[in-house]
């Protein structure tokens, strides 16, 4: 089935990632363009007036709009249970997120919550809030376990996952994060509780039913330090879980050196990084992922994004959304925060929640661009240019979501879930 797109007044042609350098500031743009799906790929994109001619099965009118990559995720805590509405008070009063994780909130209180829980709670906790991602112009969307700390309860949430990816029409890519904190049952054994949740049967339980295809461990004091990080990394890697690290978030504590080590895919959050760790991290694969939601969240220090972007970094985005530190479902209003806090132009972020977070999930060869060949996961947005989008902090532009090569949202309305 061939689709034509056309009267678009600003295409954003983001080319595959990682992008660094120029083209992360500047990707190319053609002014009234058109683009060309077959199937659900996109075929063919340019100036209006080169359309090639012939017979399309459908047409979708931009209406003036602008047209982007549709955005990905690749950073998310999303499917969990209960609610922390209570901590976000408490922080307002001036308690530390590390004074409520100590005083056995946090983390814990959401495993308390998710082991309660049935799989079909959890599908639909989690489900609204993907519809709302979808929404706000969110096509593929990376999502951990971490809070269930058992293998069983690992094992449910992973299963929950997989059928939310079935039933929505965003793409979901799973993360075993078994090494989110240590369980109340494990206090003071935390190695002991790395080899439990790194048990043989669930490691290969997960690999052989395609449950996940990364790994991620939360490096920092107070959680787990490098050398654990990496025993649990190599034993998931082991049973084909590519790694990932939470590194650097709240203390310099080594995990993105430990990334690079391991060849990670990404290093995620990356707030208390140093001089010599960014130039580090430039020598090799590893995507910075930067989470600039949770230092808006909780009043925070935000990562050194320029520095990144200076030293030659695929710098991505993401929203980390979470019931603790971060409940934001919303990759434009993450766009808006890079703009305030990051001072990252919204072309820059746009390249991060698109190109460079699909090169954050091992994805850079068939999503987060417009180029031929790739998937068409598209946006029409009521904007004239991506400058308007993130300038307009908090208001929706997404008029239509292409998923796949189907639109799947019109006119703000979801029609396919
Ligand atoms: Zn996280």
């Amino acid at each position: 089935m061939n689709t034509l797109i056309n009267n678009i007044s600003q295409l954003v042609a983001v080319p595959p990632g990682p992008v660094s350098g120029r083209a992360f500031s500047s990707p190319p743009v053609v002014q009234d363009a058109a683009v060309v799906l077959e199937d659900d790929r996109i075929a063919w994109f340019g100036p209006a007036e080169e359309t090639p001619g012939g017979a399309y099965d459908a047409t979708v009118d931009a209406d003036g709009g602008t047209v982007v990559p549709g955005l990905v995720d690749c950073h998310t805590h999303v499917v969990f249970a209960g609610s922390r509405e209570n901590e976000f008070v408490q922080r307002i009063g001036g308690a530390t997120y590390l004074e409520i994780m100590q005083a056995g909130g946090g983390i814990r209180n959401s495993m308390r919550a998710l082991r309660r829980a049935g799989i079909d709670e959890l599908v639909g906790e989690a489900s609204p809030r993907l519809r709302r991602m979808l929404a706000s112009g969110t096509t593929t969307v990376e999502a951990k376990t971490g809070y269930g700390l058992t293998p069983d309860d690992e094992f449910k949430t992973l299963l929950a996952i997989k059928r939310l990816d079935s039933e929505s029409p965003i793409d979901i890519v799973a993360t075993f994060l078994g090494a989110h904190t240590t369980p109340p049952e494990y206090d003071g054994r935390s190695d002991e509780y790395i080899a439990a949740i790194t048990d043989e049967l669930l490691l290969s339980r997960i690999h052989e039913d395609g449950l996940a295809e990364f790994a991620d461990v939360f490096c920092e004091r107070g959680a787990f330090n490098v050398e654990q990080a990496r025993h649990y990394l190599a034993k998931c890697q082991r049973h084909g879980l590519k790694p990932k690290i939470h590194s650097e978030q709240i203390t310099n504590s080594g995990g993105t050196r430990l990334a690079i080590e391991m060849g990670a895919v990404s290093a995620d959050h990356l707030e208390c990084i140093d001089d010599d760790t960014i130039a580090a991290l430039a020598g090799s694969k590893t995507i910075p992922v930067l989470l600039p939601g949770c230092s808006f969240f909780l009043g925070s220090a935000p990562a050194p994004a320029r520095k990144l972007i200076t030293a030659g970094l695929p710098v991505a985005l993401a929203t980390d959304c979470n019931p603790g530190s971060c409940m934001i479902e919303s990759l434009p209003l993450i766009m808006s925060i890079a703009a305030s806090l990051l001072k990252m132009t919204p072309m820059e972020s746009l390249v991060a929640c698109t190109a460079n977070a699909a090169a954050a999930i091992d994805r850079a060869d068939s999503l987060g661009a417009i180029a031929r060949g790739y998937l068409a996961d598209l946006l029409i947005l009521d904007v004239p240019n991506v400058n308007r989008w993130a300038y307009q902090v908090g208001v929706n532009a997404v008029r239509t979501v292409i998923k796949r090569g189907r639109v799947v949202l019109e006119n703000w309305s979801i029609l396919r879930y």
